[in-house]
């Protein structure tokens, strides 16, 4: 595996019918910024090869581009964006560049730092070459002709996150024909951007690393941890269709590595860690299932759904969606899967459901921005149940900037602990979420620092959940490095006797002294250098309100009838994970439900 913080070079030599001859030169020239660019004709550029760099979300993106008098002829590009997430971002700039000379590209979704990084770097090429950059920046209105189109499927799903693509594969498998609407230009949500922990009681790996484990522990600390506001009987569902769930992603060609761990929050060790970096395994895994059935399976990007289609018998038949080039009517013979999401970047649906924190408006989030409780809107309007909206769940691991799970330097529970402003302990960090985060906001600043060790990066370029060398984060100033306790604490500015006290304090509940706070998970004591501390604020990660649904994923309305014809899995649902959601139970719930939706579906009328 390609480890971020090498510095990826992509040469990408497109428009292969223009050769470089055409530019007066065999080879590309070595950059060069002429002072003042040279008469440029009619043309948009003064041919040459002009370099231009920016911030991505890693540290600098460079560019090298050629350019003739109308095209970019060529792009190289240097940068140590996030494989497979942001070093894509680049390479589809890079080839809408190539296609299209223009600086009014759209954002990658999931990527939009490294997509404004990269659009930064081409408009300082660009400026070199003379280009008249607002003009680049204008969107082409180009008058498509607008036309609206019908489809009829047999299961039509809304969202292409990990829930609507699982069940689009399994309804598939199930016999069904597919047709699945994603709002975004790209396929994956929230799951794609995930730290891809995955929870499941799994009797090969955890036997061989000697841990015990059963599915009804995994539902008491699930039903428990959520204050038993969950649904047991989702619940029960839940902890018992995991495992298999992994089975079956193994089925389609997935590889999880073979060593469970405990992520933020799950309270045991039962996280299963894909081989492929981030949640990118998920969405390759049912992506690759897709491609190969094209015929049946439909995948549509950039259309919105916007309203289910009742008949007059009150079942779901379809839904309208606006799409670039017009309407959308979508007509589903077994009915429609609501596969949306959650409301995570809604700050106003937030704001007007929020009862359990201090104001959240403030508050950034990791989620992607098509996280707007479209599908709980949708839902609403044909009278499905709405249950547990206030249950929005915050984690105490946000970067300090933007709110993302990025540059979160802990590689599991037992191993780290978090100091606050003055460098003292404040929870057990091998708690409920909810526990920790709302002791995060009670301290100086609502921050803190995790501290780690070498147990935790053995060597420079170990990587943590997000795929991010731990270097890589020194050198960008987002982790801080240090051979001893005292030193590291005065790198982040905290009390260095009171680091060292917390630490060794820490060390003695490794070695069976009680803990201070009533931690219970431990592995290694932090006692080898070099020590390493990141910083973190709270920030909203997954909202556990929405849709009521049966054990089958059917829909359930203000009347606790079943709205035939209509299913929702994923996020998009509530009243699963009660009032804390466990670590690595979300994308267990959302590929588990996605499944049996998909199933449902294909079965309905059959
Ligand atoms: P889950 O984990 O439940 O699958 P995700 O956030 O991963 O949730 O995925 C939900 C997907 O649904 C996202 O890709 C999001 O852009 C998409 N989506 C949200 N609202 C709509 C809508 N109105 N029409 C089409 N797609 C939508």
């Amino acid at each position: 595996m390609k480890k971020i913080g090498k510095k990826v070079t992509a040469a990408l030599l497109l428009m292969l019918s223009i050769s470089f001859a055409a530019c007066g030169t065999k080879e590309p020239a070595a950059p060069e910024t002429p002072e003042t660019p040279s008469t440029i004709g009619e043309g948009l550029f003064t041919p040459g090869t002009y370099e231009g760099t920016a911030k991505g979300y890693h540290g600098d993106i460079t560019l090298t581009v050629t350019v003739d008098e109308n095209n970019i002829l060529e792009i190289k590009s240097e940068h140590t964006e996030t494989e497979g997430l942001g070093d894509k971002a680049v390479a589809t700039l890079t080839e809408a560049a190539l296609e299209k000379a223009s600086l009014s590209m759209d954002l990658v979704s999931g990527a939009t730092y490294s997509s404004q990084g990269f659009l930064a770097a081409l408009e300082a090429a660009l400026v070199k070459a003379g280009a008249d950059v607002e003009k680049l920046k204008i969107k082409e209105t180009v008058e498509v002709e607008k036309k609206d189109q019908e489809f009829d499927t047999e299961v039509a799903i809304i969202g292409g996150g990990g829930a609507g693509l699982a069940a689009a594969v399994s309804a598939h498998q199930n016999g069904a024909k597919v047709l699945l609407v994603e709002k975004m230009p790209n396929v994956g949500g929230n799951t794609i951007i995930s730290g891809s922990a995955f929870n499941a009681v799994d009797p090969k790996r955890q036997s061989a690393q000697g841990i015990e484990d059963s599915v009804e522990k995994h539902f008491q600390q699930t039903y428990e941890g959520g204050d038993k506001q969950g649904d047991p009987e989702l619940v029960r569902v839940l902890v018992e269709n995991a495992y298999p769930t992994i089975e079956w992603l193994e089925s389609l060609g997935m590889k999880f590595t073979d060593k469970v761990f405990t992520v933020l929050g799950a309270l045991w060790p039962r996280s299963h860690k894909p081989v492929e970096p981030l949640g990118t395994g998920y969405v390759n895994t049912f992506m690759n299932y897709i491609n190969e059935h094209k015929d049946d399976i439909t995948v549509l990007t950039e259309v919105e759904a916007k309203e289910l289609l009742v008949n007059a018998d009150g079942a779901v038949t379809g839904f309208l969606a606006e799409g670039k080039n017009g309407k959308i009517t979508v007509n589903a013979k077994n009915g429609v899967i609501v596969a949306t999401g959650g409301f995570g970047a809604n700050v106003e649906m937030r704001d007007q459901y929020n009862t359990i924190w201090p104001k959240l408006t403030n508050i950034k989030t990791t989620n992607h921005r098509g996280a707007t409780g479209d599908g709980i809107i949708m839902a609403e309007k044909v009278n499905a149940s709405i249950v547990q909206m206030e249950n929005i769940q915050l984690l105490p691991m946000g970067d300090p900037v933007t709110g993302s799970l990025s540059g979160n330097i802990e590689q599991g529970v037992e191993n780290r602990i978090f100091v606050n402003a003055e460098g003292n302990r404040f929870v057990d960090e091998g708690a409920r979420r909810d526990v920790m985060t709302k002791a995060l906001m009670e301290q100086t600043d609502s921050m803190m620092w995790v501290i780690v060790d070498k147990h935790s990066y053995p060597t420079g370029d170990t990587v943590n959940n997000f795929n991010e060398t731990i270097d890589s984060l020194v050198k960008e100033g987002r982790a801080y490095k240090a051979d001893t306790l005292e030193d590291l604490a005065k790198q982040i500015g905290v009390e260095p006797e009171n680091l060292v006290k917390a630490v060794e304090a820490f060390n003695a509940s490794v070695d069976g002294a009680e803990d201070e706070f009533g931690r219970t998970l431990f592995m290694d004591k932090l006692d080898t250098a070099p020590f390493y501390a990141g910083k973190r604020v709270p920030t909203v990660h997954h909202t556990m309100g929405g849709i009521k649904i049966t054990p089958e994923t059917r829909v359930v309305d203000q009347n606790g009838e079943i709205i035939k014809g209509l299913f929702a899995a994923g996020e998009v649902t509530g009243g699963i994970h009660g009032s804390n959601r466990l670590g690595g139970n979300a994308l267990a719930d959302v590929h588990t439900f996605g499944r049996i939706a998909g199933a449902t579906a294909a079965s309905e009328g059959k």
